[in-house]
């Protein structure tokens, strides 16, 4: 399928799909695989739901999404996604990129099917991180920065978080059902965490394990990609800016009503897919199907 669009177009049309690249799975859903030097982990959080289709992606032909669906034996009523953290170790140093949902409650919507990152973590052996880089601050992210009783999950770890998205989430002016949650739980997390709290404009200082950010705004207002550098060539973590490993691939014009604004979105997830497939970059992104790692 080729694809772009007036607004925000690809230099060069490709024809995308997503290849998942398989590794040595454990127990528990954590995967493993070395690239150029840096060891990497994937944890299962679980999944989250959403959907149906009609309402999440509105602007698509609805009878086209069903049939796409149908092709890949997924339903009508609800999109599923996966929850899935990148953690690399290089140079002795262990970065995990967000955090998963965590202890809290969600919004009923979404079943209870996230938030087994940490017990995943225990039974698949897998150490603590020593910093922690948020992709933006929705609660699926961010909760399992607490434990249980409202304490730093990882209280050695160090927390990066984009400086416009603290500040969006827990501004007092955002209030009502509409915030509750994410507003809600945005306040309690960066409260927990606040010693370790490290607030970056553009660059969170993190080259020496060969980490940089991506300015991604679409989904929230600084949504951050993060690319990680290895020897053998790069991963590009494409956090929230491709929800959906099909919808998203086969028609990256499709607008997701989730997203803050979904224009911009389109077009940050173009650039990112343009920069994924000009450069060769293995690719991961929080809610495709676990590992959720693999080239486009
Ligand atoms: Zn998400």
């Amino acid at each position: 399928m080729l694809w772009g669009n007036s607004s925000c177009r690809l230099r060069t049309q490709i024809v995308m799909t997503f290849e998942p690249v398989v590794q040595t799975i454990v127990p528990g859903k954590v995967a493993h695989f070395e690239m150029g030097g840096v060891s990497f982990e994937i944890v299962s959080d679980g999944a989250v739901v959403s959907g149906p289709p009609e309402k999440t992606h509105p602007h698509a032909d609805a009878g086209y999404v069903n049939k796409i669906l149908d092709n890949h034996g997924l339903p009508h009523d609800r999109l599923d996604f996966a929850a899935n953290i990148l953690i690399a170790e290089s140079h002795g140093s262990r970065t995990m990129f967000d955090a998963g949902l965590g202890p809290v409650s969600n919004p009923p919507a979404w079943g209870r099917a996230a938030g087994d990152a940490f017990h995943n973590m225990r039974i698949g052996s897998i150490h603590a991180p020593d910093r922690i880089a948020l992709t933006h601050a929705h609660g699926e992210h961010i909760g399992g920065l607490i434990d249980e009783i409202g304490n730093p999950r990882f209280p050695n770890a160090e927390v990066y978080a984009p400086f416009e998205e603290h500040a969006f989430w827990t501004d007092p002016i955002r209030t009502g059902p509409a915030w509750a949650f994410d507003c809600g739980l945005a306040r309690t997390v960066f409260s927990a965490v606040d010693k370790n709290l490290k607030l970056f404009a553009s660059d969170p200082g993190l080259k020496d394990s060969g980490v940089t950010a991506i300015p991604t705004p679409g989904h929230t207002i600084t949504h951050t990609a993060y690319r990680i550098k290895t020897e053998a060539g790069d991963v590009l973590h494409f956090g929230d800016a491709a929800r959906h490993s099909i919808l998203n691939v086969v028609y990256p014009e499709w607008k997701f009503v989730g997203d803050f604004d979904p224009v911009q979105c389109v077009c940050t997830r173009l650039r990112l897919f343009e920069d994924a497939v000009r450069t060769g970059a293995l690719v991961f992104s929080y809610h495709w199907p676990f590992p959720g790692i693999g080239h486009l």
